[in-house]
């Protein structure tokens, strides 16, 4: 790992603040158009939610693990293009499964791969909804088709758009019509069984942690269809590779990252961003600063929650903080696992439960695709499921640590469900609560990222990559187009054109 060459008070072109994946795409496109770029780190590890951790020979994800964006073709693969910016690349697994759901009602079923293999499964359990099935899917498609065949780039420069619409027409004036939609209109346009409809729910819970009716029909599109595109593939050597990788090509084309550099203050002059200010004292300056913070964590506790601008008001009244998660980071006896099980698995026992605390339970199992991330004989699996802060506040540290024990025996006789023996099997647990989000994150509350507060029209509302403060760009899941690894990294193309542009590059 590097640490800064550059000595305070020294101005660079670009500061960017937080290494998640977002915050590198935009440091590393930008280093390698010559900008002098310096990324500060408050972790010891690039990769925010995309890091890692390494305990007893398990080499566990700290969040994300289904990774869509690795694929070869169109212009969605956004992670495949970051990394090839910068000269560098990553072997991934291809997982012939995105999903399997264990749901109320017996419904059991997979997410293939292959469009047609999921689509004959799920019309098998809802036979008088075939038609409707097909035709909500394919809607997606096209939502999809329009984004994949443009460069996707800054909403935010005007001669891209008009390069763009001139070269693509008919696929602008598609995505401008889906922009304000959700996915859930489109879903009762075509199906009316309750029970499918709540699977639609869960199809869009399962990532967006909202049901589909508050759901973006542009973000629906991505995650329905490059699922059965570029696929869900996973890097080898664990989903920490990704930001590992991105770090070392922004090292390759001249940039440079801090780690242990917790940025305490975004200093604005004359009302303009022109430096940052780390907890040790240190002065940094730049002639462009960009948040990979979250938003409230950026206008709340990095610049004076009294000056917020207006625009960021209206933000956080329009979207809330997601709840965070209790996670297990579990190390398992091989023979927990089946032969024949996939690596990624939901449990909900309740449709009433989807949205409540510890409702909806997510699992992945990596090593079904990479063994080396475990001991020879062990697989692990990390299991999470939504929890909110306030749950795990004003504990003593024994009813904190009795109140995790508590929560993951929960969850784990639960997953007894799919994998008898778990209890039994058990080699390694690690559990992590809202508040080691909080910590070892950055993030406020230690929240997944916004949702919305209310129906709101799609992805119009969700802002861009400038702020209102001259000089001052927010990337990451708190921009368009929201959550996820590829999501960010489209925030990241998009912040890093933008400030291109601004700085005549
Ligand atoms: C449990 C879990 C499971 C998930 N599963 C998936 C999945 O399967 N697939 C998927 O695509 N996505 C998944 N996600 C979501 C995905 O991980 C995130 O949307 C994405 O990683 C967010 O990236 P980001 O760039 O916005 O910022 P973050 O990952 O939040 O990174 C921000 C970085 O900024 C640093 N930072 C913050 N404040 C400061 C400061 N003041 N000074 C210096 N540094 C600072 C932080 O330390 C951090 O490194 C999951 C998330 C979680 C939590």
């Amino acid at each position: 790992m590097s640490t800064a060459s550059l000595s305070s008070p020294a101005l660079v072109d670009v500061i960017v603040i937080g290494s998640g994946i977002g915050g590198l795409v935009t440091a590393s496109l930008l280093a390698s158009k010559g900008a002098r770029v310096l990324v500060l780190e408050r972790y010891v590890i690039p990769g925010g939610s995309a890091g890692y951790f390494q305990r007893q020979g398990y080499r566990f994800d700290v969040g994300a693990s289904m990774i869509f964006g690795f694929g070869q073709q169109g212009t969605t693969n956004l992670l495949t293009r970051a990394l090839q910016a910068v000269n560098v690349s990553l072997e991934t697994i291809p997982d012939p499964v995105q999903i399997h759901y264990h749901l109320p009602g017996n419904l059991d079923l997979k997410v293939h791969r292959d469009y047609e293999k999921f689509l004959q499964e799920l019309t098998n359990y809802f036979p008088n909804e075939g038609e409707g099935i097909r035709r909500f899917y394919d809607e997606c498609w096209k939502v999809f088709n329009y984004l994949n065949s443009i460069e996707l780039l800054s909403l935010e420069e005007p001669r891209y758009l008009m390069r763009v619409f001139f070269q693509h027409p008919k696929a602008c004036l598609g995505l401008l019509k889906y922009l304000p939609q959700n996915a859930g209109d489109f879903a009762r346009r075509f199906i009316s069984d309750p029970i499918l409809l709540k699977f639609i729910d869960i199809e869009c819970y399962s990532w967006s942690v909202v049901p589909a009716d508050l759901t973006p029909m542009i973000n629906a599109g991505m995650v329905f269809s490059d699922r059965h595109y570029g696929g869900i593939n996973y890097p080898k050597g664990g989903v920490g590779q990704i930001a590992l990788k991105l770090v070392e090509g922004l090292e390759k084309v001249g940039g440079t990252i801090r780690y242990k550099a917790n940025v305490k203050r975004i200093i604005i002059e004359n009302g303009q961003a022109v430096g940052v200010e780390l907890s040790t004292g240190e002065v940094y300056r730049a002639k462009r600063i960009v948040s990979n913070a979250t938003r409230w964590d950026t206008f709340e506790k990095l610049l004076p929650p009294e000056q917020m601008p207006a625009s960021e008001k209206k933000w956080q009244q329009r979207y809330d903080k997601s709840p965070s998660f209790l996670s297990l980071h579990l190390g398992v006896e091989a023979s927990v696992i089946k032969p024949d099980t996939v690596c990624h698995h939901i449990l909900l026992e309740s449709w009433e439960q989807m949205q409540e605390p510890y409702g909806t339970i997510f699992v992945s199992i990596p090593t079904l695709l990479d063994p080396d991330l475990a001991p020879e004989g062990y697989h692990i699996i990390h299991t999470f499921t939504p929890s909110w802060i306030q749950q795990w506040r004003g504990l003593s540290v024994k009813e904190y640590e009795q109140k995790k024990e508590e929560a993951a025996g929960r969850i784990i006789s639960r997953l007894e469900k799919i994998f008898p023996g778990l209890d039994a099997g058990l080699d390694y647990m690690e559990v992590g609560t809202p508040r080691t989000h909080r910590r070892f994150l950055g993030r406020v509350d230690g929240t997944y990222g916004p949702i919305p507060r209310y129906k709101l029209p799609g992805l119009l509302t969700m802002p861009l990559n400038r702020t209102k403060i001259p000089n001052l760009y927010c990337v990451g899941d708190s921009t368009f187009p929201g959550q996820g690894l590829n999501a960010v990294a489209f925030s990241g193309f998009a912040c890093a054109h933008r400030i291109a542009v601004d700085l005549g590059l």
